[in-house]
């Protein structure tokens, strides 16, 4: 039987997809139900049929599942944004671990007994509402005429009127108003999509959440030429800025004109209308392998302008990057790669433990940022080129001429990349292959372009080592990863096999990793120890009790065994870090 459009199906949902769709079949077909989550017993009307398969959407829910929660924001079924809000948080959590682990096996052809025994449990959220740092409100006009902002109707572009979006704080709301209320007062039109006619398009909000600073950038049309003659960008412009020059906080307030008919919100430029030109937050890298993560000490401030990326859930950023800082496992000798760099976050908290590390960047304005945020955290080792990874990395490997001479930057011994959804160029990871670093650590927010880029690198002679989500986007599907890749080859195979054994580490062992024990010896000592040393002195202190996946595989073959002042030196390092 086929189904018709607007045709009415019962059906039990079994599975969400990872678009955050419900999942059933009935008739012998497979349906996508928007806004069913699992374990749903769903009315549904058929919106697309196809031949073997239909989208629907529920229209009425007969049973609920004993994970649905009813849904706090009023427009999240026209809104689309976020996907989940239905499903209570632990279930979201629950999804997002599947789906990043269902894409490293299926797409990243990785064992899945492998992926089982790396993945560790996702980091999620405290509080899964009003994280976001960052809105972009479209503005448009109601039927009377008056203009509204809200957000785009999923897969439309018809706005539903919105204040107060419940994963953003509060106070938007009262920019928004403020906007409004100036536009109407002051006849501002909205931009209509449709004629090309009005000016303001879009406002971009952007709240420091460490700092309490607010900005606020106005994307329009460019100005008529009355305005123009009197060198301003908008009507009554003074009037916009001391009215929100009244909201606490307020730090910056920007226009960007933006004339082209594209879904690019931003235009190239920004120019500052009041206050200072970008806004300050605060980032603490935390103590991943303790109960609720606290600060660890190591804090840097970093200034941020309203082209520039910036993660927008800044509380599990400190997570995320702290993850992907341990994950590094530098000693203060390293040097790093860190591609796609944004601002330098990254960057900077690695620069913080390695030699060098250069930053690449394709924003030349973010680039601006870095350098300015390794000069207010009084950062000398890090530099930031400005282009695509694609192509500054490949340059740099055939130069190679850097301030440590060609071959540090050549073959650096960490490689970190946070690429965008689209994943890396294939012109990276060969470079990334060639350059041969030690580790890599991959920061990812699509499962999918990371499980296909590190079936790349695995091929090229790289072990999927560690791998976590992060939940950064707490009710919508989306998820960021982190993982660890490590270089194999004929003198690191114990290592790498050893650094396995970290999987499912004790509570004293969680303390140092290898590589702090390791750098601690060699401070202290002056003297270079191996994982496998380490490994024995631990198991002669009674800190690991499991075995060791490095054992020898065949009888003949014997480990070397840690030499008397070796294991003096790395007790002392056991000492020090308080895990005996
Ligand atoms: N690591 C940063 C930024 C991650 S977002 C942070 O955590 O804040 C990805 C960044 O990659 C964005 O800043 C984007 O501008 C940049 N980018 C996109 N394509 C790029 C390319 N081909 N080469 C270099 N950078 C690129």
């Amino acid at each position: 039987m086929e189904y018709k459009k607007n045709d009415l199906v019962q059906v039990l949902i079994e599975d969400m997809s990872d678009q955050g769709e419900g999942i059933g079949r009935a008739g012998g077909f497979t349906l996508f139900v928007k806004d069913a989550v699992a374990g749903d017993l769903v009315e549904a009307r058929i919106t697309r049929p196809k031949k073997n398969y239909a989208y629907a959407r529920v229209e009425k829910v007969l049973t609920p599942s004993p994970f649905r929660v009813e849904p706090k924001c009023p427009v999240h079924r026209p809104c689309g944004g976020c996907q989940l809000q239905a499903l209570d948080y632990g279930s979201q959590l629950s999804f997002k671990q599947e789906k990043v682990r269902n894409n490293l096996v299926r797409i990243g052809g990785f064992d899945r007994e492998l992926v089982d025994r790396i993945l560790e449990p996702i980091v999620g959220m405290e509080n899964p509402w009003r994280y976001r740092n960052k809105a972009q409100y479209p503005v448009g006009e109601d039927r009377e005429g008056r203009p509204v902002a809200g957000f785009y109707a999923k897969g439309t572009h018809s706005i539903i009127p919105c204040a107060d979006c419940l994963l953003g704080p509060e106070i938007n709301g009262r920019i928004l108003e403020t906007v409004l209320t100036y536009m109407r007062e002051n006849r501002v039109e909205a931009y209509r999509e449709e004629t090309g006619k009005g000016q303001v398009r879009h406002i971009l909000i952007r709240n420091g959440f460490s700092s309490g600073q607010i900005m606020v950038c106005l994307v329009i049309c460019s100005p008529g030429e009355k305005l123009k003659r009197e060198g301003k960008l908008l009507p009554a412009q003074e009037e916009l800025t001391e009215a929100l020059a009244r909201i606490p906080g307020m730090t910056s307030v920007s226009v960007s004109i933006n004339d082209e008919q594209t879904n690019v919100i931003m235009g190239r430029e920004v120019r500052c209308i009041w206050g200072e030109p970008a806004i300050r937050d605060v980032i603490r890298v935390r103590d991943m392998s303790r109960e609720g993560c606290p600060p660890t000490g190591r804090e840097l401030v970093f200034q941020i302008s309203p082209l520039s990326f910036y993660q927008v859930n800044p509380l599990q950023t400190e997570k995320l990057y702290s993850l992907a800082l341990e994950y590094a496992g530098l000693t203060g000798r390293e040097t790093v790669w860190d591609l796609y760099c944004g601002i330098g976050t990254i960057s900077l908290f690695l620069a913080g433990r390695a030699k060098k590390v250069y930053g690449v960047e394709i924003v030349p304005r973010a680039v601006e940022d870095a350098q300015e945020n390794a000069r207010r955290n009084g950062i000398g080792n890090a530099s930031f080129f400005a282009g695509r990874a694609e192509e500054v990395l490949p340059r740099y490997y055939e130069q190679g001429e850097g301030a440590e001479g060609p071959d540090r930057m050549r073959h650096p011994d960490v490689i970190v990349v946070d690429p965008p959804r689209k994943g890396c160029d294939s012109a990276c990871l060969e470079t990334i292959l060639k350059m041969r670093p030690d580790r890599i650590v991959y920061v990812s927010c699509d499962s999918a372009t990371l499980a296909r880029d590190a079936k790349l690198l695995c091929q090229g002679g790289y072990r999927l080592e560690r791998a976590r989500p992060v939940d950064q986007f707490g009710q919508t599907v989306h998820v960021e990863t982190v993982c660890l890749l490590s270089k194999l080859n004929v003198e690191h195979h114990i290592e790498v096999e050893l650094t396995m054994d970290e999987m499912d580490l004790t509570a004293a062992e969680k303390k140092a990793s290898y590589e702090e024990i390791k750098g601690y010896v060699l401070e202290k000592f002056g003297m270079k120890v191996s994982h496998l040393y380490i490994a024995q002195v631990k198991r002669k202190c009674g800190i690991i009790e499991r075995e060791n996946y490095n054992k020898p595989k065949s009888e003949d073959s014997k480990q070397p065994q840690c030499p008397p002042e070796k294991e003096a030196a790395i007790r002392a390092a056991l000492e020090y870090y308080g895990m005996i």
